[in-house]
């Protein structure tokens, strides 16, 4: 009988779950000006590494919204 994820293997996340990690990396990423999170005063926090590696273990870091990304439909002007 298994019990848990296989190492290796993605965990898998509701998007609910993925959203909130997201949010809360991007909440807690370091900023420019200050060089460390703005909420914790600490580069690379403990609550953005809980984020990430979530996200890393479901496979879902490269669904993170970056600059000029193509295919994203929201907003665009028709
Ligand atoms: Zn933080």
């Amino acid at each position: 009988m298994l019990s848990g994820p296989s190492a290796g293997e993605p965990v898998p996340l509701s998007e609910k779950m993925v959203a909130h990690y997201r949010d809360t990396m991007l909440a807690h990423a370091d900023d420019p000006k200050l060089g460390a999170c703005p909420r914790c005063l600490r580069t690379r926090c403990p609550d953005w590494w809980w984020a990430y590696e979530r996200l890393a273990a479901a496979g879902r870091l490269t669904d993170l919204p970056g600059p000029a990304s193509s295919g994203g439909g929201v907003g665009a002007p028709e």
